[in-house]
């Protein structure tokens, strides 16, 4: 049987190309509608010109329940149906929004995405994870739903602005830690200005990672097991995020190096190897640290979605490369938490 370019492109997956060339006119071909973050609507409105559009305002202060509202009254308006592709344009904030429409209008859409930072290419576009913030509660209202494809154009990545370039450069890192050391040493051997500046690296980085992901989660789809390797820096990351304001990829490596410091303690992680992450973090210009206020943090931390009544799964190092959950009780992580 001879595939059609769209069911080569789900076949397929994970796809990388230009969205000009390479999937606009399976689009239109398709009952599509776009979901777009505001700024990549504005930075390429021209891409965008012949489809059905809804506009997503930027920024995760929007990942809410209201924005969720806005785009159901825009489907209706639109008439979508169950034969709609809903594809989703823009960073993690876009395919989180846009993957939960799809999964709860009418009981479950079509989907794609189109990532455009650094971070949802590397990250948040794979898995089939989405949702939304509940206040503080990050993507604390979600569901599991795999797209039909994710299409890769590193085109979009010109008009990123710097600091979400650093964003994405922290899940990369967290992805060296928990599997893969021959990508620590290769970031360890370049600098983000080295990887905007080399079209080739850039690719290849992006790729290494997505197949990190896509392997991972596709051994385990609903986060049973290895997949909760991929919360590492995140339990802390998460609580420290939306309480103080920080850009997500700054929240995930003060919560790396803390999940390194508690791996010192509780594992085999060595004094050493904290040292080159903590390095490797700054040499992207992340931070590693940041003055918290402990017992608001905690509140946070109990309401964990990784908590089982009065223990936590934190994911914790072995060696660079090598990661495991490890069970640790409330009381301890408070203890822990106030003498690091
Ligand atoms: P984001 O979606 O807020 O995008 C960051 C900023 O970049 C926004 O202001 C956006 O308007 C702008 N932008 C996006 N693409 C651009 C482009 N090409 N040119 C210019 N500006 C552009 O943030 P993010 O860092 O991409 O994603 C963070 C979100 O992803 C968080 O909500 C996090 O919870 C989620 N996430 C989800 C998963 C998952 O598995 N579902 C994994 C990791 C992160």
């Amino acid at each position: 049987m001879v595939l059609n370019k769209m069911q080569q492109i789900q076949q397929q997956k994970y796809v990388f190309g230009h969205f000009n060339a390479d999937i606009k006119e399976q689009l239109l071909a398709e009952k599509t509608i776009l979901c777009i973050d505001e700024n990549v609507f504005q930075q390429h409105e021209q891409l965008f010109k012949d489809f059905y559009k809804i506009i997503l305002p930027s920024g995760e202060a929007h990942k809410n329940q209201h924005t969720v509202h806005q785009i159901y009254n825009e489907l209706i308006a639109f008439e979508a149906d169950r034969s709609t592709l809903l594809v989703g344009i823009g960073g993690g904030v876009a395919t989180d929004i846009t993957g939960f429409v799809a999964a709860t209008y009418m009981r479950g859409l079509r989907c794609g995405f189109i990532p455009t930072t650094l971070l949802a290419q590397v990250d948040a576009s794979i898995g089939g994870k989405n949702g939304i913030d509940i206040g503080v509660y990050k993507n604390l209202v979600g569901t599991f739903l795999q797209p039909e494809f994710v299409f890769f154009d590193t085109h979009f990545l010109k008009t990123l602005p710097q600091q979400e370039w650093i964003n994405g450069c922290a899940e990369m890192i967290k992805h060296a830690c928990i599997q893969d050391e021959q990508l620590f040493a290769l970031l360890q051997q370049h600098s983000l200005t080295d990887l905007q500046a080399n079209e080739k690296l850039l690719l290849d980085i992006i790729q290494k990672n997505v197949f990190i992901k896509k392997r991972i989660i596709e051994n385990d789809p609903f986060e049973k097991g290895e997949r909760k390797l991929l919360n590492f820096g995140h339990t802390l990351g998460h609580a420290i995020e939306n309480t103080y304001q920080l850009f997500h990829g700054q929240a995930v490596a003060i919560g790396m190096y803390f999940a390194c410091q508690l791996s010192e303690h509780l594992s085999t992680f060595s004094t050493k190897e904290t040292q080159q992450i903590q390095n490797l973090i700054r040499q992207y210009h992340l931070p590693h640290t940041y003055s918290y206020d402990i017992e608001k943090i905690f509140s946070i931390l109990k309401m964990d979605k990784k908590r089982e009544r009065n223990d936590i799964h934190f994911v914790l190092l072995e060696r660079i490369g090598k990661a495991h959950t490890h069970k640790i009780s409330i009381n301890d992580l408070h203890d822990f938490l106030a003498q690091s």
